[in-house]
């Protein structure tokens, strides 16, 4: 245990592994679902920890809900409002204030926040990063800058070299890993291990694959991402058996796109697994808080959708376990409204650093120590600004309560120059 004095009292700072993979909904998680999947070793950390049920994104996007995580600020005040914006790292973050709270700090795998100049990692020791989305096979890192290209599939290699650097850290510190996987974004390749996992099944459909919109807003009848008619044979890694129309032809592409979806978190799963092992091993798994979360949640057939942005649920909701043995009493489940905003606030909380006042998250540690509390947060704020895009969803702004959603498409979007 890593113990500091502060004033006249003690501090233990814990050890904090931040597993974050890119796009995985929680209803692909068997300790929040079990419909479509199995995920045993991620499942390990809800049994042996607190799984929160209403963790929100505040801006359901890869590039903003990083930036959200780094600062613990709302897209408006940290400048990240899109996925053409770069987070500045001469701005303050959470590993800076870790590194100087006694931690070693260090980033490996996805990053998604620009790349060069003011817009690599700040505030780790060690950072080993994808450039853009990366790629499965083969991938291209920035080790510190230098690029090296690995052979083998990307959540692997991205664990092996989070294992490696466990291993050669310096055992006086404790430590903040984040581990940022790539999968399971698109275009959702999955490795050979797991290539042929649910060859001989049908995944069960979601009830909306064939939402008709009737009593949504435009905004659902305009957005392009629809498995039917937008997934496209690339996507797929496939053509459609001929003969195929309407219903049946979604339902082949709805099987085609779930089962390699699933497929790459199989192997998320598994890696998740080994980092637990190692902790384990090196018997550093009561004092190391371990969370296991994804940027955004994602659309798995839900309104006939693939993809995210969009304030609903599917999109809106994080998955988000936490497994801290000394302090969470395991197999917990929490109901309270919690945001990606509030993730740097707990760091550093556990850490006894003190949390800027410009960050706008609120520490989640009295939650982990006595669980659903009645003084809480009752609401969130969220927003999405792309408009120029793909998919076509259009920009909104919205609050959830416990009970109810209030979204308000508002017409262009706000790009990142403001215009
Ligand atoms: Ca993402």
């Amino acid at each position: 245990n890593h113990i500091i004095e502060r004033g006249d009292m003690d501090v233990k700072q814990p050890n904090i592994l931040f597993i974050m993979s890119d796009d995985h909904a929680a209803q692909a998680i068997s300790s929040y679902s079990g419909r479509i999947n199995e995920t045993p070793n991620i499942d390990r950390i809800a049994d042996e920890g607190m799984r929160f049920d209403n963790c929100f994104c505040t801006n359901s996007i890869c590039t903003p809900s990083r930036a959200v995580i780094l600062t613990g600020q709302y897209s408006h005040i940290n400048g990240v409002k899109t996925l053409r914006d770069e987070l500045d790292g001469r701005r303050q973050n959470v590993a800076k204030l870790l590194q100087r709270a006694g931690y070693q700090t260090s980033i490996i795998g996805k990053w998604h926040l620009g790349h060069g100049g003011n817009s690599d990692p700040t505030g780790f020791d060690y950072w080993s990063v994808l450039p853009g989305q990366g790629e499965y096979h083969d991938p291209v890192f920035y080790d510190m800058g230098v690029k090296k290209q690995y052979k083998g599939y990307a959540t692997d290699i991205i664990t092996d070299l989070c294992l490696d650097w466990l291993d050669n850290r310096d055992r006086e510190k404790p430590f903040f890993l984040m581990c940022h996987h790539k999968a399971p974004h698109r275009p959702w390749e999955p490795d050979e291990k797991h290539a042929h996992l649910y060859e001989d099944i049908d995944i069960p459909e979601p009830e909306t694959l064939f939402d008709d919109y009737e009593t949504r807003s435009d905004a659902a009848r305009t957005a392009k991402m629809r498995i039917a008619d937008h997934l496209t044979e690339t996507d797929v890694k496939a053509t459609p058996p001929e003969g195929l129309h309407g219903k049946e032809l979604a339902r082949w592409y709805y099987q085609r796109y779930i089962k390699d979806y699933l497929r790459c978190i199989a192997s998320i799963d598994d890696n998740v697994g080994r980092m637990l092992d190692y902790l384990d091993d090196e018997g550093i798994a009561d004092n190391t808080i371990v969370i296991y979360t994804s940027d955004q949640g994602f659309f798995l057939g839900e309104h006939g959708w693939y993809d995210k942005r969009f304030m609903y649920e599917e999109s809106l909701r994080m998955p988000f376990l936490v497994r801290y043995p000394e302090v969470i009493r395991p197999g917990t489940v929490n109901k309270n409204i919690v945001i990606n905003t509030d993730f740097a606030p707990t760091f550093l909380d556990y850490a006894g650093e003190s949390i800027p006042e410009d960050m706008q998250g609120v520490s989640l540690r009295a939650i982990f120590e006595q669980g659903d509390l009645e003084n809480w947060r009752k609401s969130m704020y969220y927003r999405y600004w792309m408009a120029e895009d793909e998919h076509c969803v259009a920009p909104h702004y919205g609050v959830r309560t416990e009970r109810y959603k209030l979204i308000c498409y508002y017409g262009p979007g706000l790009y990142s120059d403001g215009s």
